[in-house]
């Protein structure tokens, strides 16, 4: 293994997410391999440097950029690489998303569950287009009047 200037690089060294192999066929170059799986090449102070912490497609930037996009309570928090990302939903669960599944839900499966308003507003909305007057349907959902005409009001849920 090339030596000159830092130091010896040895096999099955790790510099970030890359694991060296051995020498590779081209001159100052080292066989690596990736967390992900994937082999090639680096030149060996590439790594001492820390310029070379990844794979190629690992370090690919998306062509969108969705770092602190919201997606109903989701918020896209870091890129991981190959087309993932972390998201985060308000409650606090995280959760990593491949570029085509962002925004494919509004919130964690915990959040999803619907709150108690939130099925009232359903009950009130089905209740008044049927010509029921509203204080009958508070009568009925046991809350007040008030109470209707907030939750008819809401959003309960801010979906952007
Ligand atoms: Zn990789
Ligand atoms: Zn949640």
């Amino acid at each position: 293994m090339p030596r000159k200037p830092g130091r010896k690089i040895e096999s099955g060294e790790r510099f970030g997410r890359v694991t060296v192999l051995g020498p590779a066929a081209r001159k100052y170059h080292l066989q690596c391999v990736c967390d992900c799986g994937h082999r090639f090449s680096t030149r060996w102070y590439n790594l001492l440097r820390s310029m070379t912490t990844q794979c190629i497609i690992c370090s690919r930037k998306p062509k969108k950029d969705f770092v602190g996009g919201r997606f109903g309570k989701w918020t896209v928090v870091k890129y991981l690489g190959q087309s993932r990302w972390k998201c985060r939903c308000d409650c606090g669960t995280e959760r990593v998303k491949k570029t085509c599944k962002i925004g494919d839900s509004k919130s964690c499966l915990r959040c999803a569950k619907p709150t108690v308003d939130e099925v009232r507003l359903n009950v009130i909305r089905a209740a008044i287009s049927a010509g029921i007057p509203q204080t009958n349907v508070a009568r009925v959902l046991k809350i007040s009047d008030q109470r209707v005409s907030q939750i008819l009001a809401g959003p309960l849920r801010v979906f952007n």
